[in-house]
């Protein structure tokens, strides 16, 4: 990062820009990170520096930053018109082609696609289609949503409540009422002494029971949770645990959403995060790598059942009181089309478990030689590494050493970008890695690795 000088592009954004996820201050002090040019899975800053992009941006652009057919089947959908709608009837001709598609694709039988423009909406979507489920089924009350703790599912006010981290909820009063947590399935945390992985999913199955009783479950509408928790630092639950969970779920006639938004389409070497770890959800919400992000396009996908309703609430002559104007915007649908033709091509199930097995074992080799290495998890594309002062206890560093930021700092430097969540570093590349970028990724981690380490005597001042 460049310091600011007058009338720079530094400085001009430090005065007129406010950015999401950052601190201001810090901000104005170091100044932004200029990123001018893509191309594969690296970008280039305005100093003409390249990094490798680990994180895939936000954990989105899956073919990486320059793929072409992308750009084309933009051009040629804004050659036919750049805007049609969903509303009263109305749908372009491509919006049709990608419903079809996404049902054909959908872990989800007999599905239909409704479609939104961020993953906050497709979250939310999903909350007021629970809620109309309910209401026209003659339970009313069922109103209050059960998320995670750690767990992210957007920014929006109902979407923020329904994220388990501190800094989602603490300005902004939230959560609202009525949207409620329980435990994150982190069994290398959270299992208790002489507890193993079954019993701590007894454990979490009966913690969430106890908070339904609670509440009633006359009241709850539904319990929302990504396959596997990506922002919250990449956490893959014990075997079992969501059969457990939905168990408790199903008993008490409370609807599994599916916030597929990170997960979805091959990240974590099947083609739905919810087959990696046996979930079996109502709803699923979509978005990132439906198209690569190269446009702004979610979706959610919806069972059966929550047709029956809203076909239930339509014979009494309601409509579905929904809708975003640019649902289903025709060249986001073209966008993605090409996005999920892309990923049919190159079979990317089968690529992301190779990449991703590559890229697991230079990990853990390097993890063999280190003294803060805690753990490495995640599935397929989708990795963290989590720092901790003394393996051996699972102790973490004290958070005043701020290890996750030196780590981020350092690998910037190095030419890396990844994701540091507390002193868990995320990896989350494109998933046109090939086993170059892998190595490239090995290479820069391990020395960022090296040199945080050897600098942990040292006071951070980054
Ligand atoms: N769900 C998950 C799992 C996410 O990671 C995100 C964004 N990082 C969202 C929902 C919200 O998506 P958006 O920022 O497009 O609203």
């Amino acid at each position: 990062m460049s310091t600011p000088t007058p009338n720079s592009a530094e400085a001009r954004d430090v005065m007129f820009h406010l950015h999401s996820q950052t601190n201001a201050q810090a901000h104005a002090a170091n100044g932004p990170l200029i990123m001018e040019r893509g191309e594969g899975i690296h970008v280039f800053d305005s100093q003409g520096k390249r990094y490798v992009e680990a994180m895939a941006g936000l954990w989105c652009t899956s073919l990486g930053f320059s793929e072409a057919r992308l750009k084309r089947a933009a051009a040629e959908a804004y050659d036919k018109f750049g805007f049609y709608h969903t509303f009263n009837h109305k749908t372009p001709a491509a919006t049709i082609d990608l419903a079809e598609k996404l049902v054909a694709l959908s872990p989800i039988p007999q599905a239909q696609a409704y479609f939104a423009t961020s993953g906050s909406e497709a979250t939310e979507t999903m909350v007021k289609l629970a809620w109309v489920y309910h209401t026209v089924r003659g339970k009313p009350g069922k109103r209050k949503i059960i998320s995670r703790d750690r767990g992210f599912h957007g920014s929006t006010i109902v979407a923020a409540s329904m994220c388990g981290m501190p800094r989602m909820h603490r300005e902004f009063g939230l959560p609202l009422p009525g949207f409620l947590h329980t435990l994150c399935p982190d069994a290398y945390h959270g299992m208790q002494p002489g507890e193993d992985e079954a019993a701590f999913v007894i454990r979490l199955a009966a913690t969430l029971e106890e908070l339904i009783l609670r509440e009633g479950a006359d009241t709850i509408a539904a319990f929302i949770a990504e396959p596997i928790n990506a922002g919250g630092g990449i956490i893959v639950p014990p075997a079992g645990y969501f059969p457990a969970i939905e168990a408790v779920l199903r008993r008490h006639d409370i609807l599994v959403l599916g916030d597929e938004v990170v997960c979805g389409f091959g990240r974590t070497g099947e083609m739905w995060g919810s087959q990696t770890v046996g979930m079996q959800p109502d709803m699923v919400a979509l978005a990132k790598g439906i198209s690569s992000s190269y446009f702004p396009i979610s979706a959610v996908i919806l069972g059966k059942p929550i047709q029956d309703a809203l076909a239930e609430m339509n014979k009494g002559g309601e409509i579905f009181g929904h809708g975003f104007t640019n649902s289903g915007h025709p060249v986001g649908v073209a966008v993605a089309l090409e996005t999920i033709r892309i990923y049919e091509e190159m079979d990317v199930v089968p690529h992301v478990r190779a990449m991703g097995a590559r890229l697991r074992a230079g990990l853990d080799a390097l993890a063999a030689q280190s003294r803060i290495v805690g753990q490495v998890r995640g599935a397929g594309l989708m990795i963290g590494v989590e720092l901790v002062a003394e393996p051996a206890s699972r102790t973490a560093f004290d958070p005043a050493l701020k290890i996750g930021a030196r780590f981020d700092a350092e690998a910037l430097r190095n030419g890396l970008v990844i994701r540091a969540m507390g002193d868990t570093i995320g990896l989350c590349p494109p998933l046109i890695i090939d086993a170059a970028g892998v190595d490239e990724i090995l290479d820069l981690f391990g020395r960022t690795l090296a040199s945080v380490e050897a600098g942990l005597a040292q006071p951070h001042t980054a």
